[in-house]
């Protein structure tokens, strides 16, 4: 079967959260299941063009309303992410270094999707499966179908649309409506959602299937979506939950490229003590404490506005007991709040704001536990990095993270799990965390049980290879 995976993130090509990761990983699984998987995706100004070769295979133009673009679509050469990989290059609006929060950005992806149809417009053969993800390329099922340029060759042909995050939406106001290639205007009632042009509702509506990263999370768009519940509610006969897998070969603790210590099963203990060592020293944190830590984007999402208050409950009530690191971004006042804790709580406290692929995988591997708070958590994977790597979750139940962290008071249980994004919940699972990090022979189990689970892609590729035979003709 051949797919082709339109995003705007891939890793290691461009990444700012868990669609760079499931990009990077499912197309490449596919094609060792024996499919053609590609990915088409920006050509941002990353570290990854630079340091690999790529050819020119189109050039073409198109036009967003009257401003003409020309582009360019490159190659890369050698298939060294495991599936081909082709960057969209559209001067002045897609070469930037950054991926979003530019204020074109909607011009910007709405020039991405119009020059991938331009381009497959060229094509001489059909990809069994036009994948879509996220709101950055929800119009393309829209364009296939009821754009005049393209319905022609294109109205056929299977289209997906998977949703990474509902909150984000892409809306844009009916003034940029020109925009959108020309369309039948009696369509137009697709392209809208609450006054606005919302491409994410529109893919859901002219998408052939709809799925999203957990099964937890489908079922929680009915009720709390960011305005489309009534949608999905609408739509759920098309709509499904597909669990995301982890790239077993990039979070690896006994290979992995980012770590000065490696470790399995076996060696986990001396493991992850060294990494832990090295994380302290390097933080100047107290090594004999256990280390809670958080890793990802400080956003109401993740519940990051309450994370200060948190921290503060906990140095203060636990004082000396437990230790906490903190890797992320985001909005300011958090970041400043974070940062501004620093200097008070040396030895117990580090909060380090940025970026930071490496710094993330070592904390995976040298922490106790990882804190996910999260208000919305669609499948979240820093929690089954975590696991791989012997580090016990401490998540809110919600999403993705109820459908994979079992509370260690169950049966086989190797988490801890807390029902609401508040500094009580949070401050009541620290406390437990403090007091089973002295039960030595808990720890073990848990890391045991937790590191051998698979959460590898193999059985997310099979259900997406299911899907798409239900709306392709090769079953
Ligand atoms: P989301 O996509 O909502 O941000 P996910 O849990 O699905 O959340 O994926 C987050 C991914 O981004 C993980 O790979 C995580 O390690 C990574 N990540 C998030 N913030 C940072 C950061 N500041 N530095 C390094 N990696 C980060």
């Amino acid at each position: 079967m051949e797919i082709i995976h339109i995003s705007a993130e891939c890793y290691p090509v461009a990444k700012a959260g868990g669609l760079g990761d499931v990009v990077g990983a499912l197309p490449k699984y596919q094609a060792k299941a024996g499919h053609y998987a590609k990915v088409v995706m920006p050509m941002y100004e990353t570290k990854f063009l630079h340091n690999n070769e790529f050819v020119e295979d189109f050039k073409g133009t198109i036009y967003l309303g009257n401003w003409q673009l020309p582009y360019t679509i490159i190659k890369e050469k050698n298939n060294i992410l495991g599936f081909d990989l082709y960057l969209v290059d559209i001067k002045g609006l897609l070469d930037r270094t950054g991926i979003y929060n530019y204020d074109d950005d909607t011009e910007r992806f709405m020039a991405f999707q119009i020059a991938i149809m331009d381009w497959m417009n060229h094509w001489e053969h059909f990809p069994d499966v036009v994948h879509c993800h996220d709101h950055h390329t929800a119009l393309i099922p829209f364009m296939m179908q009821h754009c005049v340029a393209y319905r022609n060759k294109w109205s056929r042909t299977a289209s997906v649309l998977t949703i990474h995050n509902a909150q984000y939406q892409g809306w844009m106001s009916w003034n940029k409506s020109h925009y959108i290639p020309n369309y039948d205007s009696w369509k137009k009632g697709l392209l809208e959602w609450n006054n606005l042009i919302n491409p994410l509702a529109c893919g859901i509506k002219c998408a052939w299937k709809v799925t999203t990263v957990s099964h937890s999370y489908m079922k929680e768009l009915s009720w709390n979506s960011n305005g489309l519940e009534q949608l999905f509610e609408y739509e759920k006969g098309k709509c499904s939950g597909i669990l995301n897998g982890i790239d077993t070969e990039v979070w690896n603790p006994q290979t992995d490229g980012f770590l000065n210590s490696h470790y399995n099963t076996k060696s986990v203990v001396v493991g992850k003590q060294r990494t832990k060592e090295e994380l302290c020293e390097k933080f100047n944190l107290d090594v004999h404490q256990p280390l809670i830590v958080f890793i990802g984007r400080l956003v109401g999402e993740k519940a990051a506005d309450i994370l200060p208050d948190v921290f503060l409950n906990c140095l203060n009530g636990l004082k000396e007991k437990v230790c906490f690191l903190i890797l992320g971004s985001g909005d300011k006042q958090i970041e400043w709040q974070l940062q501004e804790m620093n200097n008070k709580y040396k030895k117990y406290y580090h909060a380090q704001i940025g970026y930071d692929e490496a710094l993330s995988h070592t904390m995976y591997a040298g922490a106790d536990f990882l804190l996910m708070p999260s208000r919305v958590e669609p499948c979240g994977l820093n929690q089954m990095y975590a696991m791989r790597y012997g580090t016990i979750p401490m998540v809110r139940s919600t999403g993705g993270l109820q459908d994979t962290v079992i509370d260690m008071g169950e049966e086989n249980g190797y988490g801890l799990r807390f029902s609401h994004a508040t500094v009580e919940d949070v401050f009541n699972a620290v406390k437990r965390a403090v007091t089973v990090f002295e039960d030595i022979k808990k720890i073990l189990e848990m890391r045991r049980l937790m590191m051998n689970i698979d959460n590898s892609w193999e059985n997310a590729v099979e259900n997406y290879i299911h899907l798409y035979n239900t709306i392709t003709y090769n079953e």
